[in-house]
């Protein structure tokens, strides 16, 4: 009998297993494919590894600005595969390591909820107290006549042999904005569909309008409001039909995603997904049933590798008899674009429904010497902060460097603090985390180095 069985090794169930040992306790982590998940295998780490082959090229295309003599000699698909491959395994191996020095028994099978407190693997029954679901998330392709054929999945693409001459990108989340910029940045012709009514529609407006003004610029064409009808077999490629408009491309991009809980045996147990196929969770991640908790994507929500992660140690200590509860509004959402975005807490529609008087405070990246230096003038810094006592409501930041100062807005939304707060700190300079200071000064109205408003 364990404490706790874990049933998925992603970063989420991975993070809750080792929790659980920590407490004192004993744990089982069952895998039914390569430790890591999403976000070691497919994810995070092989899509941040291609993003940043694309930086290093757009850097040795500009290196000539700081007088450096430097041409691309070409590009080898295959050879940032296998970098792919190694960082990952590299990374693989690291957990496993880790798994072992912890002492979390590690099974490997896919498992099934016999009940809620029995987990079966490979026709074995394991028990345990408290069970956590941690089962991650799998692409999807949304029922779009002729779609299948033509779909090109984020597993396909960071696999890639070489790149489509032409992808129609369908969707407007923070991973097809990402597909979006590296295909264009390796010479694919990108057009970038949203079905809504702008790209990144879940941040706030002003992330929407500089990112999207970026890849425009890097010649990614935007179409809003589109909803894709049909896509049709012609001679290498497809025409896709969106609403009126019909373009022909080599390939669609998809990136969107369905939690992975079919199977588990959940309606068995009387636990009832949601509309979008995730596991409800309270703050506590307790699901319906006493004793089953859940965490990452397999619940839905933003999706997040460190949402995941995060998830992990709130329901590892839940199961081991704390109460606590996620803090959700925490959770950090980043793009590894040109330039990067990055933003925490609430955007200034969010703020305003609330019901805050909201004051903004932005500084712009040309202002900022580092940015100057460097050529990495396009982008600010957006804050939201609150009349009543000036608190930090949300940061939304687009720019170099943006994924990294993203933390100290985290930092700052946690610790309650206030935009006059911020704006007494001192920076090293130059750096681009000024940006937040000065964005700060600006919510505070002293805005040292804006001109008066
Ligand atoms: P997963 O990582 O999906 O892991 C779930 C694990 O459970 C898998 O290993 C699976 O094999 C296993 N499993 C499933 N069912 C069973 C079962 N019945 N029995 C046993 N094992 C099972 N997030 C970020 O924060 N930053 C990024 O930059 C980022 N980039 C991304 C880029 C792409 C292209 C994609 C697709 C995702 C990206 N994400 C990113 C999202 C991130 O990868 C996920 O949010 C994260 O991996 C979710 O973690 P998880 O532990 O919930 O699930």
């Amino acid at each position: 009998m364990y404490d706790v069985i874990v049933i998925g090794g992603g970063p989420g169930g991975y993070a809750a297993a080792i929790r659980v040992r920590q407490l004192g306790a004993q744990a089982a982590l069952v895998e039914a494919a390569e430790l890591g998940g999403t976000c070691v295998n497919r994810g995070c780490i092989p899509s941040k590894v291609w993003l940043r082959a694309a930086y290093l090229k757009h850097w040795i295309e500009r290196a000539g600005e700081f007088g450096l003599k430097a041409a691309l000699g070409g590009f080898n698909p295959t050879a940032l595969v296998e970098r792919k491959n190694a960082v990952a395994q590299g990374i693989r191996e690291g957990m496993t390591a880790l798994l072992q020095k912890n002492g979390v028994t590690l099974i490997r099978g896919r498992g099934v909820l016999k009940s809620a407190r029995e987990v079966v693997v490979e026709g074995k029954t394991y028990e345990a107290k408290k069970i956590i679901i941690a089962t991650g998330s799998s692409p999807v392709v949304p029922e779009v006549p002729g779609l299948k054929e033509a779909a090109l999945t984020s597993d396909e693409l960071f696999n890639a042999g070489d790149l489509p001459a032409s992808v129609l990108v369908y969707g407007s989340g923070p991973i097809e904005v990402e597909m979006a910029s590296l295909l264009a940045a390796f010479g694919t012709k990108v057009t970038l569909a949203a079905p809504q009514s702008r790209i990144l529609p879940r941040e706030d407006h002003d992330v929407s309008q500089r990112l999207g003004q970026a890849l425009r610029e890097q010649g990614v064409e935007i179409i809003t409001g589109a909803t894709l009808a049909q896509v049709e077999k012609a001679g290498p490629g497809f025409i896709a039909r969106l609403g009126e408009k019909t373009m022909t491309v080599a390939r669609v991009a998809l990136a969107a995603r369905k939690p992975n809980t079919d199977g588990l045996g959940l309606p068995d147990l009387g636990l009832k997904l949601n509309d979008e196929g995730a596991i409800p969770v309270n703050a506590r991640l307790e699901t319906a049933v006493p004793g089953v908790l859940a965490l990452g994507d397999a619940t839905g929500g933003w999706m997040l590798s460190h949402a995941a992660s995060a998830m992990g140690v709130t329901a590892a200590e839940n199961a081991m008899g704390r109460q606590a509860d996620f803090p959700a509004r925490l959770i950090p959402r980043g793009l590894w674009t040109n330039p990067e975005a990055a933003a925490v807490g609430l955007t200034e529609e969010e703020a305003e429904k609330q019901g805050h008087e909201v004051i903004v405070g932005d500084f712009p990246y040309p202002v900022n010497g580092l940015a100057m230096l460097r050529g990495q003038v396009d982008g600010a810094v957006k804050i939201i902060s609150e009349a009543k006592y000036g608190e930090i409501l949300g940061v939304h930041i687009v720019g170099a460097g943006a994924t990294e100062i993203i933390g100290e807005a985290v930092l700052a939304l946690q610790l309650e603090c206030t935009a006059d707060t911020l704006a007494h700190t001192i920076r090293m300079h130059p750096t681009f985390s000024e940006c937040m200071m000065d964005a700060a000064r600006d919510a505070a109205a002293w805005a040292l180095y804006l001109p008066p408003k």
